[in-house]
């Protein structure tokens, strides 16, 4: 037992969705999934690596990216599949479609939307006068 009165094994939960953390002596917690990967790699992962799940449960499916910004493109091309089947193609944050990335333009901050709708909500907080007319 620890000070605080709980066991200095016990793993400590994180998040539901990913399963336990599992304390390694030495490391800390690590990742469930984290230590699949390095039973099979046969070495432990470099920090800056993350685990994309593509499939969740008993037999999940997971892709061992290098950083976090090759995960990010893994997420939003995984979300596009989901949604609509195409892997490249861009949701509208106006009007919520999915569409072909040659339909949807993006902005600095990669929201992507097109160019008619973004036109569309302009003149509509125009003229609701959430905008102010220079
Ligand atoms: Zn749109």
């Amino acid at each position: 037992m620890t000070s605080r009165g709980r066991p200095a094994w016990k793993p400590r939960l994180v998040r539901e969705r990913y399963g336990k953390d599992i304390w390694v002596p030495g490391r800390g917690t690590v990742r469930p999934h984290r230590l699949m990967v390095e039973k099979v790699i046969g070495r432990i992962l470099p920090s800056h690596a993350q685990i994309h799940h593509f499939r969740y449960g008993a037999h999940p499916i997971i892709v061992v990216c290098e950083d976090q910004a090759y995960h990010d493109l893994l997420e939003r091309r995984h979300r596009a599949l989901v949604a609509c089947g195409h892997v490249d193609w861009k949701r509208c944050r106006y009007c919520r479609e999915w569409d072909t990335p040659e339909a949807v333009s993006e902005d600095a901050h990669r929201h992507s939307f097109h160019l008619a709708c973004a036109a569309a909500d302009v003149r509509h907080r125009r003229a609701s006068g959430r905008m102010k007319m220079n």
